[in-house]
C-alpha cells in the first residue's frame, strides 16, 4: 500500500502537536510563541526541546533532533515511518506514553573516569586471579567464557590498594565512589563484579556477588551494613545503568530476570535477549527508557519462584503494561533461573516461554542451532587454563 501525500498530510493535521507530545508524558510550558520542555531524547536539566504550534514542528536545541508528529513517533517508539503513520491513523488520540530520559548521573567527570578505570582493572583481574571464573563456571554453571566476557565481568581480588598510587587524592576519591569503604577497605573484596553501564559504556554502578557464601556469620563481616546482604553488593547510590542493554537492539522481545547471575545463566544457555533487574523491586527508569526508546514490544518476566519473586513480577508487570508493553510471566519449576539450568536444557526453558505465551517467537541460539542439526558446541575456547575444559 502506497501512502499518498494527501493521506500523510491528513494524518499530520489530525494531531495537534503540543497536546500530542504532552499526552505522551512530556510536560510543556508556553514560552512566547512556542512551547518548551525537557527533551525526551537526550539527558538535560534545562529545557531545550521546543514545539512550534503554528508550524506543527518540534526541535531540540540540545541534541539537534527535530521533526513533525510522525518524526516524534518514529523517534520515541523506535519504529519506522510507515509503522508510525499506521499507528497515528489507527489510534489517533491514544499514543503510547513516552518515558522521558532519566536524570543524568551527577558524578563529576573526574570521578566517572576513575570509576571506569577501576572497573577496567577489575576486568583484568578476572583473567589473572582464577577464583572469579572458577566460581562462575563451577558453582554457577556458566560454561561459556565468552558469555562472561560479554557481561564485562570483573573480579575484585582484594589487591586494588597495592596497585593504586599511595596518593591521598585517589584514596579519598575511591571512598567518595564507594569502591573503598570508610575504613579504606575494598567494598567488593572477593566478589565477581558486573558493571551497570550507560549508553556510552560509562560505569554508573557495580553489582558484586561474593564468591564465598558467608551468610552464616554476617555480623562479623565488615561489609554488612544498612540492610545490604553480605553476598549481594552494589556501589552506594542509586542503581543506575544496565547490563546487556544491547539485548534491546537485537530483539523486540526481552527476558527480564530478578538477578544478574540469572541473566548471565540465560545468556550462557543461548538466550541473548536477556536483561537483569536488580532484585524484586529492581526495575529502573533506565530499563523503561531503553524499552521505550528501542520499541521493545514484549517482556518475559522470569523471577524467582518464591513469594517475593511472584509479588515482584506482578508489580513490574503493571509498570510495563502502563508503557504499552505485553508482559508474560514465566513459571519456573526451580527456585531461580540459575538453578534451572543445572537440571534442564535450553529446550526446556524454551517450552516454559511457550507456556507463558503460546505465540512466543523467541528462541535461544542453542535451540535453533540444534534444530538446524548443527550439533557442534559453540567454540569459545577459553585461553585461561582453568576454564577451557569445564562443562
Ligand atoms: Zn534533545
Amino acid at each position: 500500500m502506497m501512502l499518498s501525500k494527501e493521506e500523510i498530510d491528513r494524518i499530520k493535521q489530525s494531531h495537534d502537536l503540543v497536546s500530542f507530545i504532552q499526552g505522551n508524558g512530556i510536560p510543556l510550558t508556553k514560552k512566547g510563541r512556542n512551547y518548551v520542555g525537557l527533551c525526551p531524547f537526550h539527558q538535560e536539566t534545562k529545557p531545550s526541546f521546543t514545539v512550534n504550534p503554528k508550524r506543527q514542528l518540534w526541535h531540540c536545541f540540545g541534541c539537534g533532533e527535530a521533526g513533525d508528529v510522525i518524526g516524534f513517533v518514529t523517534k520515541s517508539q523506535g519504529i519506522g515511518f510507515r509503522e508510525a503513520v499506521e499507528k497515528l491513523s489507527k489510534n489517533g488520540g491514544d499514543p503510547k506514553p513516552v518515558t522521558p530520559h532519566p536524570q543524568p548521573e551527577t558524578r563529576t567527570p573526574k570521578l566517572q573516569r576513575l570509576l571506569n578505570r577501576v572497573m577496567e582493572y577489575y576486568q583484568a583481574e578476572l583473567l589473572k586471579d582464577p577464583r572469579g571464573l572458577e566460581y562462575l563456571q563451577k558453582q554457577r554453571g556458566i560454561t561459556d567464557k565468552q558469555a562472561i566476557l560479554d557481561f564485562k565481568t570483573g573480579f575484585a581480588s582484594g589487591n586494588l590498594l597495592e596497585v593504586i598510587p599511595d596518593d591521598g587524592d585517589i584514596v579519598s576519591d575511591l571512598k567518595t565512589l564507594g569502591i573503598l569503604n570508610d575504613r579504606g577497605k575494598e567494598l567488593f573484596y572477593d566478589s565477581v563484579l558486573f558493571p551497570l553501564l550507560d549508553e556510552n559504556d560509562n560505569v554508573l554502578s557495580i553489582y558484586g556477588r561474593r564468591i564465598e557464601d558467608n551468610l552464616k556469620n554476617p555480623p562479623q563481616s565488615p561489609f554488612s551494613k544498612g540492610g545490604e546482604s553480605v553476598t549481594h553488593l552494589y556501589l552506594p547510590g542509586p542503581r543506575r545503568g544496565l547490563i546487556n542493554r544491547q539485548a534491546a537492539r537485537r530483539s523486540k522481545s526481552i527476558i527480564l530476570t530478578e538477578a544478574v547471575i540469572d541473566a548471565l545463566s540465560l545468556y550462557n544457555a543461548g538466550f541473548k535477549n536477556v536483561i537483569p533487574c536488580y532484585g524484586v523491586n529492581g526495575l529502573t527508569d533506565d530499563h523503561l527508557f531503553l524499552f521505550n526508546r528501542l520499541g521493545v514490544e514484549e517482556v518475559y518476566l522470569c523471577f524467582d519462584a518464591d513469594a517475593s519473586g511472584k509479588e515482584g513480577s506482578i508489580k513490574i508487570a503493571e509498570q510495563l503494561k502502563e508503557k504499552g508493553i505485553k508482559v508474560f510471566i514465566v513459571d519456573l519449576p526451580d527456585k531461580d533461573v540459575n538453578d534451572f539450568f543445572f537440571r534442564h536444557t535450553p529446550e526446556e526453558f524454551e517450552s516454559l516461554l511457550k507456556r507463558a505465551n503460546p505465540e512466543s517467537l523467541e528462541r535461544s541460539t542453542s535451540v535453533s542451532k540444534r534444530e538446524e542439526t548443527l550439533c557442534e558446541k559453540t567454540g569459545h575456547e577459553g585461553k585461561h587454563r582453568d576454564t577451557s575444559h569445564i562443562s
